[in-house]
């Protein structure tokens, strides 16, 4: 059996943030990376993690899934420290094709139309050899890392989108598990994490935060969340409106346009056509390829079921596109300026029969949260281009979809494990708080901010 090692972590993003979540353990000389992502409120090179406190090249770096506050770095990194290998699951790796490719032309229009002089900080020349560079191994199948010291990982379902993993690394004389993003309750098409088999003894737990905060008790569960969201937009649509959706194109894409067709299929709300657009149905594509990685019995629609956006930057099309009801389930989800939500919400909002829906987490300093807050009748911006419109529209609402662990399945995961060392991550400091006071009772506790490192013992 192997002596105990201690271990030093490092939070290059992601400590005391949701941020660009990037984690650094080293032992013995060498450096593993966990995720390596961008943060999605911040511009240029600040929304990257300090890749700077990097002395040498990473043995590895360990994705978790393809959301880009846990993979849109890894282009970078690999640009900055050429040979580093990466490792994902095969839908994680498919799906970061799309999403870090996507991303080039995103950081090309901002660096344009805002001058941000840092951008693109990648080209897809940097997301080619990144993908060539990582290597794709399934959930359940131990595996070695390509490195001069015997370290063992296994992903593990995490149940928040497709491909998305946790991962236990086996290092010798210390065990790590990081929770990566994990949801238990089951949604429409993906099922719960999978628990870590009780006999695995965990030295250093590293979990999300991110529902810390929320009482749990206050919202209803998924399928109470359906109904609600059922009546509101099947009033919309009797009522000659459309619903416009802001969603991720990543998980909650797929999930809405499933929930708003089965809802149809059962004559719950009109049958109206059903819009997606542009990088929502090009991971849609990979939902239908990695089909057998959803929920058993998740019932998936064909991508043709669900209507193609036009261009919606073409102000005339939008306006007959609007003539008659329908759904739209459209990027960004927190309707971030210059997106095809914020554009369609530009024109949707001086009408007041329409109805906009927000399903997910929507930080204060965003445009969709505005919106949501902005008292009817006061002038509200959603392109930078265009002037304000007045907002006439009262039918905007938040629901509650979330793919994270609510902080009582969170709290769980933790009294399962038993880890000695318990390190919280991805959480807003006041869901950061939470989890520190609630959990963890019995090990060792940790809250990082970026750049501290933090010795563990096993
Ligand atoms: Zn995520
Ligand atoms: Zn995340």
């Amino acid at each position: 059996m192997d002596s105990s090692t201690r271990i030093n972590f490092c939070a290059l993003g992601g400590g005391g943030e949701v941020g660009a979540n990037c984690f650094e353990l080293s032992f013995d000389g060498h450096q593993i990376l966990l995720d390596c992502g961008t943060h999605p409120k911040k511009e240029g090179e600040a929304a990257l993690p300090a890749l700077s406190l990097l002395n040498r090249t990473p043995d590895a770096c360990i994705v978790t899934h393809a959301h880009v506050d846990h993979c849109g770095a890894l282009p970078y990194l690999s640009r900055m420290f050429s040979g580093v290998r990466a490792y994902a699951t095969a839908p994680t790796g498919r799906i970061m094709d799309r999403m870090l490719h996507n991303s080039v032309p995103v950081m090309e229009t901002l660096a344009r139309e805002r001058a941000i002089a840092e951008y693109p900080l990648y080209d897809h020349g940097d997301v080619g050899y990144a993908l060539r560079m990582t290597e794709c191994r399934d959930f359940q199948e131990p595996f070695f890392l390509r490195m001069n010291a015997p370290v063992e990982a296994t992903f593990i379902e995490a149940g928040h989108v497709l491909g998305s993993a946790s991962v236990l690394l086996r290092m010798p004389g210390h065990t790590v598990f990081y929770t990566g993003d994990i949801s238990k309750a089951p949604q429409m098409l993906m099922g719960g994490h999978r628990s870590l088999p009780k006999d695995v003894r965990v030295d250093t737990l590293i979990i999300e935060s991110t529902q810390g905060a929320s009482n749990d008790e206050r919202y209803g569960t998924y399928r109470e969340e359906i109904d609600t969201l059922c009546e509101a937009v099947g009033a919309v649509l009797r009522g000659g409106g459309s619903v416009l959706i802001p969603s991720f194109a990543l998980g909650r894409t797929q999930e809405m346009v499933n929930i708003l067709a089965d809802l149809q299929e059962n004559r719950r709300i009109p049958f109206v056509p059903i819009y997606t657009a542009g990088l929502g149905r090009a991971i849609y594509e990979l939902y239908e390829h990695f089909s057998d990685y959803l929920m058993p019995r998740a019932e998936l629609r064909p991508l043709d079921r669900f209507e193609r956006l036009g261009n919606v930057w073409d102000s005339g099309g939008v306006e007959r596109l609007l003539r008659k009801p329908s759904i739209i389930v459209a990027t960004s989800g927190m309707m971030v300026e210059n997106t095809p939500s914020a554009l369609l919400a530009q024109q949707m909002i001086a009408k007041d029969h329409h109805g906009i829906f927000f399903v997910g987490y929507l930080d204060p300093d965003t445009p969709g949260y505005r919106l949501l807050h902005a008292p009817a009748g006061t002038p509200v911006q959603l392109e930078l281009n265009r002037p304000p419109v007045e907002k006439k529209l009262e039918n905007i609402r938040q629901f509650r979809f979330s793919a994270h662990a609510s902080r009582s399945d969170l709290a769980a995961v933790v009294d399962r494990i038993k880890p000695k060392n318990t390190i919280y991550i991805h959480g807003d400091p006041g869901a950061l708080a939470w989890m520190e006071s609630n959990t963890g009772n019995g090990s060792t506790t940790h809250v990082p901010s970026i750049g501290q490192t933090i010795t563990l013992e096993a």
